[in-house]
């Protein structure tokens, strides 16, 4: 049968996550991987997780095993809420729709807010499964440069004067990959900008509760609603992946009213709802109150990785790259002082047994074929050493 045809024009722009594919040869026995964008599961609180699934499974099995509202659980939404609530972002109940992590809050809203070819701005480099989504809703995407203060919004701003556009997608604090954190000037610009110009903000946040140090800057929904006394364009996903397990595949989307109802139908055609035995676990693990002790924990682990990672790269390979020091997240991202290839350079550094990720995967247009992504969340401080190491021998 000839099945050409069969397949949706916008299949063929589509392309496969490259990280998926390298993530294959970090399985690869002795490979040493700074690849993967997965938290630690050394760090997972496995006794907390068994005690919440106990209670959810024996005290709450008609909730745990049974359809759910599209929005989520009730109960655990008051429960985002109030965490939100510690973070600046001030949202009710049913603001909140619960999502098989912030990876569908991201599917949902762009395709509930993006028509074909309508332009949508997002950092260079972004993450790579934003851009996925901004693909399958046939969005126009449009990049602006990244520096150590986040995205630079005045390149937005000059772009504004010549082009309307839909809306601004960025990981604003430890991005992915940039491991940067857009400066608080940055922030008011940006959400300035987009009250003046009318379009959105989708505002990405999954590490913004990893921070190595005590300085926080304000969410871009929390700086709207402090300016202008709403945050009628700003739409701010979150997710339980990096600080409780990403297997329990749950995140949310604060959205103002007039998407909210939009989005709710778009997941009751695409899942219904989130999982119910997951949202119940969740639940009950925020009612045993061991989550601030849990994130204190990973911020600790991923702060001390951290600056051994930095201090290895600064000390063995710092007359060749440059890098900003993280203040939180899973990310470090570095560049060559000289032009090179990493992905050819990744050649050379598997046959000596360590991978990361080439930083022009994560780039709409205009790669920077001279930066690369390392994660110190899973790595020993051990495999670290022999990480950069094997780097520095692969040079
Ligand atoms: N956004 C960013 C920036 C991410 O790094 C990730 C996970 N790698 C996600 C969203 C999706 O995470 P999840 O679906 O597990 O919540």
């Amino acid at each position: 049968m000839n099945t050409e045809g069969l397949l949706a024009a916008r299949m063929v722009r589509l392309k496969s996550s490259a990280i998926r594919e390298l993530l294959k040869h970090s399985k690869m026995e002795g490979v040493i991987s700074l690849a993967g964008g997965i938290p630690s599961s050394a760090l997972f609180d496995f006794d907390g997780l068994r005690q919440a699934t106990q209670q959810a499974i024996t005290e709450q099995p008609e909730h745990a095993f049974q359809y759910g509202l599209t929005e989520g659980s009730y109960t655990l939404r008051e429960r985002i809420a109030e965490l939100c609530q510690e973070r600046g972002v001030v949202a009710k109940p049913d603001d909140i729709v619960v999502t098989a992590g912030s990876q569908q809050a991201l599917d949902l809203v762009m395709r509930a807010v993006v028509n074909p070819d309508d332009i949508f701005v997002v950092e260079r480099p972004t993450y790579l499964a934003a851009l996925q989504t901004l693909e399958l809703a046939e969005a126009n995407i449009l990049s602006v440069g990244t520096d150590g203060d986040g995205m630079i919004v005045d390149e937005l701003a000059e772009l504004l004067k010549t082009r309307k556009i839909k809306g601004v997608y960025l990981v604003p604090t430890f991005g992915n990959p940039s491991g940067v954190t857009l400066s608080r000037a940055r922030r008011e610009q940006l959400v300035q900008l987009a009250a003046k110009h009318e379009f959105l903000i989708v505002e990405d946040d999954p590490y913004g509760e990893l921070r190595f140090t005590d300085e926080r800057q304000p969410t871009l929904f929390e700086l709207s609603k402090a300016l202008f006394g709403h945050a009628d364009n700003i739409i701010y996903t979150s997710t339980f992946s990096k600080i409780l397990a990403p297997g329990l595949r749950l995140g949310w989307v604060i959205m103002p009213d007039w998407l909210l109802h939009k989005v709710a139908i778009i997941k009751q055609a695409a899942d219904l709802h989130a999982s119910a035995l997951s949202q119940s676990i969740a639940e009950c693990y925020l009612g045993l109150g061991r989550l601030p002790a849990q994130i204190e924990t990973i911020r600790a682990a991923y702060k001390k990785k951290c600056q051994i990672l930095a201090e290895l790269l600064e000390r063995e390979l710092g007359d060749v790259l440059t890098f900003e020091y993280p203040k939180g997240g899973m990310f470090l991202w570095a560049r060559f002082r000289e032009p090179r290839n990493c992905a050819e350079w990744m050649k050379k550094t598997l046959e000596q047994g360590v991978v990361f990720v080439p930083g022009e995967f994560f780039y709409a247009d205009n790669p920077d074929h001279s930066t690369f992504r390392l994660s110190f969340a899973t790595a020993t401080e051990e495999q670290m050493h022999e990480a950069v190491a094997r780097l520095k021998r692969a040079l």
